[in-house]
């Protein structure tokens, strides 16, 4: 027999425990799927489980590690009554009313819980290069996010991976406060928008390091380097940067909606199609937090289209009592 809830929301970083602070305050009971314990941005907690201090979070002047900064946000879901469970959704039918909702194995027949309103917050990932010890280092001088880290890197030499307008977006932002940004690209020419690489080639501290590939990362506890490989020559060498921020792109964490709910071509979710900024393609289904929001990325704006999602979910609940 399936559990059947009110309001089901899937994912646990800023935008899933927000919706979850919301809706449960609103008594809706909800019941929050938070994933399960992995090494990647899909753990429960989100991106955020992979940084080390958050400084731009508002009310916390002093900054806040981001694991701490996640653990607040469930607790105060807790306090208000948030079903916090420690599992990862592997399957969903949005073809009906209430939505079904699958827990461990996606074949059995019937959802582990039905729900009359369903709010996605799944997140996205920021691809990463595949090297040995990225999981180590990430917040140790490897990082993905130059509006998060870039003020811990004031008058070092640093390298930004990619050759898109992240990368060079990245590569611009961090100007501000490295002595020296290194882009390492792949190629000899950027994918990234004309008016962007014109920015980023004006720009007195970047240089370009073309045809290379990180091979390695040096360091102890924190990167000291980086072995760059060229891929015309095979040559080696070792870039002394103290940071490497990766922007070869983020992949929204949409698979378990394929084919049931609108997505552009890059997988995220289109939202604003109904009632409400974060209503989905069907109706009952909202979605908030990165996995529909490839532009801002933030913790607070994801949180704060958590709050949207909420509102929107009671507001719908409530049109369907009428
Ligand atoms: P992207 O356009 O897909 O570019 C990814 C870059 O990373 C490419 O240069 C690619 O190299 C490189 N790359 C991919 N995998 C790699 C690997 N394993 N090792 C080394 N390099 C690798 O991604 P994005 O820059 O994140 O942009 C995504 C979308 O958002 C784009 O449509 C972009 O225009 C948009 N965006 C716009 C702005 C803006 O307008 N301000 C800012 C950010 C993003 P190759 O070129 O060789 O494939």
């Amino acid at each position: 027999m399936s559990e059947n809830r009110k309001v089901i929301i899937i994912g646990s970083g800023p935008a899933g425990l927000t919706a979850a602070i919301y809706t449960a305050r609103a008594n809706l009971e909800p019941l929050l799927l938070e994933g399960e314990p992995s090494s990647t941005s899909d753990q429960p907690g989100g991106q955020l489980m992979l940084t080390t201090e958050v400084e731009n979070y508002p009310g916390f002047p002093e900054g806040i590690m981001g694991p701490e900064l996640m653990a607040r946000f469930r607790e105060q879901a807790v306090r208000f009554g948030t079903d916090v469970r420690t599992e990862k959704a592997t399957r969903v039918d949005l073809s009906a009313r209430p939505f079904g909702v699958w827990v461990g194995d996606p074949d059995a027949a019937e959802p582990t819980y039905t729900a009359q309103a369903l709010i996605i917050s799944t997140g996205a990932r920021s691809l990463m290069l595949g090297l040995e010890r990225e999981n180590e280092l990430l917040g140790h001088g490897l990082s993905t996010c130059a509006t998060c880290d870039g003020f811990f890197f004031r008058d070092q030499h640093i390298a930004v991976v990619g050759g898109g307008d992240s990368a060079m977006e990245e590569a611009i932002f961090l100007t501000k406060f490295a002595s020296k940004v290194t882009v390492i690209h792949r190629r000899d020419e950027l994918r990234a928008s004309k008016i962007m690489q014109r920015r980023a080639f004006a720009n007195e501290k970047i240089e370009f390091l073309w045809n290379h590939v990180v091979e390695s990362l040096e360091g102890e506890n924190r990167l000291e380097g980086v072995t760059v490989r060229n891929v015309l020559t095979d040559e080696r060498s070792t870039l002394p940067v103290t940071g490497l921020f990766v922007a070869i792109g983020h992949k929204p964490n949409t698979d378990l909606f394929k084919g049931q709910l609108e997505m552009e071509e890059s997988g995220y979710l289109v939202t604003g199609l109904g009632a409400g900024a974060t209503s989905t393609s069907v109706e009952g289904v909202f979605a908030c937090g990165d996995v529909q929001d490839h532009v801002y990325r933030q913790a607070i704006t994801a949180a704060g289209s958590g709050c949207q999602a909420a509102i929107d979910a009671e507001r719908w609940l409530e049109s369907l009592d009428d």
